[in-house]
């Protein structure tokens, strides 16, 4: 439990009951946590916050909840700052009266633009002193800059920006600004920027803030009846929200029942339903058969069928069921022409690709049955040969329209392929086994070739016949096979986890490391002989989320072809930024430094033979001792993956994983190791 007590003193002493809560105030807090790594203090400065905000003014619960997330809003939103750095550097010199030239100066010399910004306003003299900035004022700030679009956009993104900042450390608990001292300190130019930024590289993972969350609203609510929570009380308060919010995750619904109705009672008001996105449940790596029998040894298990396309999520609600979900017509679309009632299709990301796909939503009317009024269901839509009637690779799919397409202009026809029910006539699922679920959702739907399919599946049980399925899922244009718990409490949909109880055997990945890598392109060298037009390598990173970087963990420079290398020197000229960005872990080694540096954006598919030890690269350097971070040996590139963002790249925990059960094998004497 948290070490540091609240002890009724308030961490930010000026703030009164019934103001909006300073932006000051959380900025202070922003600076404790900064100068922190450990996660119970961390948790503790943060839960101590809230429960102020809760004490005096709760209706910035929100707002402050999602400017410590760095969200503005909930994922199937669509709400992204995306500013570059260039207009960040062009707002902090305009709003400091500093030159651009001495802003990239410093920018090269402290390498850190929330410091250079701190620093920026530190110098400025005030001719007058603005309002104080408040948490839900710089909220709507960003918010607003967030949706402005369109022609002249980029400089009222850089005017609305210079306001924000014209108001920045004028109170007094940010006036002292010193950046050679601990980090900048809690200076509001600091934050705002990166916020900006995209990280506030606080180590504040999402998971922190919900566990905070929770402390904070089961203190409060103790604290009205004076008294203080047990631990016991805590942790189910916890486990509570952490269970609510992975089955409806937004904060917009979630935060305000809390206020209204407490955290015990959320379950009752907050339940899974069409209209909220949720993170989709992922499945472990595996080397081979005799590891999926050694997992579901005794139990009964399913083997599904792995279609190469792309996740999709589609939620629906039948016109006569409308009434009882009034928040779905917000998030999903109605559309009379092409079908009844209300429906959205939502990626991995639970962004909506409803315009991606206007083609699946005119068919839904002709799979779903009349007596389904309401479902979320999980799926893959895959590329589809009409002539053939047979799927396609992954790279077709790719080559759609992302949004805007009119049926008329669909080139590439998909067909669903669905695997799992997560809401069903007014019911949330994923307590229920997949027995159950399945049996639902073939009750639910009705095939029709070439547009709506359930997943193939057999239930195999020993070596040859799995051996056999996983042969038949190649025939028919699969990567391999889905192996899923059947029956009992195990076999639930957990939402937004990768778990132990869904595992993939991915047949080309048998005799390697168990699958490929989705990785982020950081940086390039240039090249050389034929490639001397374009970057010849790039280096690659994997993922942090807890400690929110971006960790390298190779370079690359083989599986390209010309045309994409060609493609990738046009997209990748466009993000070229002038050093490293400070949440990118890397060598500092002058030898190993990549010519360009890249806003962190596309993520890539990468094939490795194995996985060693390396000085140059710092993937899980912290688990791995401090000195060696993991790398990949011969990676080979294989494609890109737009439909993934750079924090869904794979985890430097989940490469760590892959290292050591590559170690294990290497004991039973067949696998390789070492330092390179
Ligand atoms: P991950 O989803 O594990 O992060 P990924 O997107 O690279 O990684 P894979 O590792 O190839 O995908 O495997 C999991 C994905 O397989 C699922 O996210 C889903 O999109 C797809 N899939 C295809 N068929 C099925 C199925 N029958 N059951 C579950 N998922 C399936």
């Amino acid at each position: 439990q948290a070490t540091i007590k609240s002890s009724g003193k308030d961490p930010y002493p000026d703030w009164k009951a019934g103001e909006p809560a300073p932006y000051a105030a959380l900025c202070t807090t922003f600076s404790l946590i900064e100068l922190t790594t450990k996660r119970l203090q961390i948790t503790a400065y943060c839960s101590a916050f809230l429960q102020q905000v809760l004490r005096l003014t709760p209706q910035d619960l929100l707002p402050t909840i999602q400017l410590m997330l760095n969200k503005l809003a909930a994922d199937y939103a669509g709400i992204e700052l995306g500013i570059g750095e260039s207009l960040i550097m062009k707002a902090i010199g305009e709003s400091s009266g500093r030159s651009l030239s001495v802003i990239k100066a410093d920018h090269q010399k402290i390498g850190d633009l929330g410091l250079v910004a701190a620093k920026s306003k530190s110098k400025q003299g005030q001719m007058f002193k603005p309002k104080a900035l408040t948490v839900r004022g710089v909220h709507q700030g960003l918010l607003d800059i967030a949706k402005m679009e369109g022609h002249g956009s980029q400089d009222q993104k850089v005017r609305a920006i210079n306001k924000l900042m014209a108001s920045a450390d004028v109170s007094s608990a940010s006036k002292q600004v010193d950046i050679t001292k601990d980090k900048g300190g809690p200076s509001e130019a600091k934050f705002l920027v990166r916020f900006l930024e995209g990280k506030l590289r606080l180590g504040l993972a999402e998971k922190t803030v919900i566990i905070a969350l929770a402390q904070a609203v089961v203190t409060h609510e103790a604290a009205k009846k004076g008294k203080v929570p047990s631990t016991d009380q805590l942790a189910k308060g916890e486990a509570q929200l952490k269970t609510v919010y992975s089955e409806l995750p937004s904060y917009e619904v979630i935060v305000p029942a809390m206020l209204e109705h407490g955290i015990s009672n959320l379950h009752e008001s907050c339940k899974l339903q069409p209209g909220v996105p949720l993170k989709p449940m992922l499945a472990k790596p595996t080397k081979s058969i005799t590891e999926v029998l050694d997992r579901f040894e005794g139990k009964n298990f399913t083997c599904e069928y792995k279609y190469d396309g792309e996740r999709a999520q589609i939620h629906y609600v039948a016109p006569e069921a409308m009434a009882d979900f009034p928040a779905a017509k917000n998030t999903l679309t109605k559309d009379a022409k092409s079908f009844k009632g209300l429906a959205a299709i939502f990626s991995r990301n639970s962004e909506d690709l409803s315009k991606k796909y206007p083609d699946i939503l005119e068919k839904l009317n002709t799979w779903i049955k009349p007596s389904t009024k309401s479902f979320v269901l999980d799926c893959e839509t895959v590329a589809w040969d009409p002539q053939n009637k047979k799927v396609l690779p992954f790279q077709q799919l790719m080559t759609r329209k992302r949004k805007d397409v009119k049926t008329s202009e669909v080139t590439v026809k998909v067909c669903v392929f669905a695997f799992d029910m997560l809401f069903y006539n007014g019911e949330p699922l994923v307590k229920k086994t997949l027995r159950e679920r399945r049996e639902l959702l073939h009750e639910a739907f009705e095939p029709t070739e070439g547009e709506f399919a359930f997943a193939q599946h057999g239930d195999a049980m020993d070596i040859e016949e799995i051996q056999h399925l996983l042969d038949d899922s190649v025939k028919a244009s699969c990567e391999g096979l889905m192996v899923k718990m059947l029956d009992t409490e195990e076999s639930g949909y957990e939402p937004s986890k990768r778990s132990r109880n869904w595992l993939k055997v991915k047949k080309d990945y048998l005799s390697g490391i168990g699958d490929s890598l989705d990785l982020v392109v950081l940086g390039a060298y240039h090249g050389k002989g034929k490639r001397t037009s374009w970057f010849g390598a790039f280096l690659l990173a994997a993922y942090n989320p807890e400690t929110q970087m971006f960790e390298t963990v190779c370079n690359i420079g083989t599986g390209f072809s010309e045309a994409v290398l060609e493609e990738f020197h046009k997209d990748l000229s466009d993000i070229i930024i002038e050093r490293a960005k400070p949440f990118y872990s890397h060598s500092t080694t002058k030898n190993d430094q990549p010519d360009v540096w890249f806003e962190p954006r596309y993520v890539w598919e990468v094939k490795t033979a194995d996985l060693t030890l390396s000085p140059r690269y710092r993937a899980a350097i912290d688990e791995m001792g401090g000195k060696n971070g993991i790398s990949l040996r011969f990676p080979r590139y294989i494609q890109k993956r737009e439909d993934k963002k750079p924090e869904d790249a794979t985890t430097t925990k989940a490469i760590a994983e892959m290292y050591r059960k590559q170690q294990v094998v290497a004991k039973d004497g067949h696998g390789k190791g070492g330092v390179d």
